[in-house]
């Protein structure tokens, strides 16, 4: 990471934790990091909950003044009428969320989300005043036909359409064959690819864009591997599943220096 970004270290909870798990999850989380404040202040942290508990999120934040972001992990193309189960980013940004997950690689493909239902999220959120967390990744299989940066880029070049020079958004690079796999890609794999990542944003929108803009890895992040990806010039947080639902190691995570 460049001293210039600020890292980013961002929890996706998935589908776990109901709201009084969450209530008790983020209490418990607040509480280990407070004694180490000092240790991680240069990193911002950041919880995606299920849309269910970000209500009780947002309160627990607000009372306690607790250094935490939040955001949903989806939302809508749409900002209100019959979409029967959708989620506005209006509604997201009332709740004082900053980010929201869009292109998550599970619904990417178990949700059959095209890159131009992302570039329309992303633009949804864009609008409301959140921050999209963007996530590009290539399966195992696009690794058997093209370069592993190939498939990301694409999907980035996609997502970005509607985004013009200076505009706010970080970039997820979840290899999909390393999530929930429990080996994560090397730092090495990583670095190539958001390296790649950064000059898309670069021809796209901009040299002072591309180097304001977060680019995290994610795919099977532990205590014990984040290191290395923390070391990578281009790579400027991590976005963590399964270690995130832990306490303990959630903090040992944000405390990895
Ligand atoms: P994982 O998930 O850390 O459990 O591999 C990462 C993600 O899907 O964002």
């Amino acid at each position: 990471t460049q001293t210039t970004r600020k890292p980013l270290i961002a929890g996706n909870w998935k589908m776990n934790f109901d709201h009084l798990q969450a209530i008790a999850f983020v209490q418990k989380l607040a509480w280990t990091l407070k004694d180490a404040q000092h240790d991680y202040n240069d990193v911002e942290v950041a919880v995606f909950p299920p849309f269910t508990d970000l209500r009780s999120v947002q309160t627990l934040v607000q009372a306690d003044k607790l250094e935490l972001k939040y955001g949903g992990q989806d939302v809508s193309t749409h900002m209100s009428g019959a979409y029967t189960g959708e989620i506005s980013a209006n509604f997201l940004k009332q709740l004082d969320c900053d980010y929201v997950i869009v292109g998550h690689s599970e619904r990417r493909y178990r949700h059959v989300e095209s890159d131009e239902t992302i570039a329309a999220k992303a633009k949804a959120a864009k609008d409301a005043g959140l921050v999209p967390l963007i996530c590009v990744g290539e399966t195992a299989k696009d690794l058997e036909r093209h370069e592993p940066s190939a498939v990301p880029a694409n999907q980035l070049r996609g997502a970005l359409i509607d985004f013009k020079p200076g505009d706010d958004f970080v970039i997820a690079y979840e290899p999909v064959w390393a999530i929930g796999a429990g080996s994560a890609a090397t730092a090495e794999q990583a670095q190539n690819v958001a390296s790649v990542l950064r000059n898309v944003v670069r021809q796209a929108l901009g040299e002072e864009t591309a180097a304001k803009t977060r680019i995290l890895y994610g795919g099977s992040v532990k205590a014990d591997n984040i290191v290395g990806f923390m070391k990578c010039p281009d790579v400027d947080g991590v976005l963590v599943g399964g270690a995130s639902l832990d306490v303990e190691g959630f903090a040992a995570i944000v405390r990895y220096k």
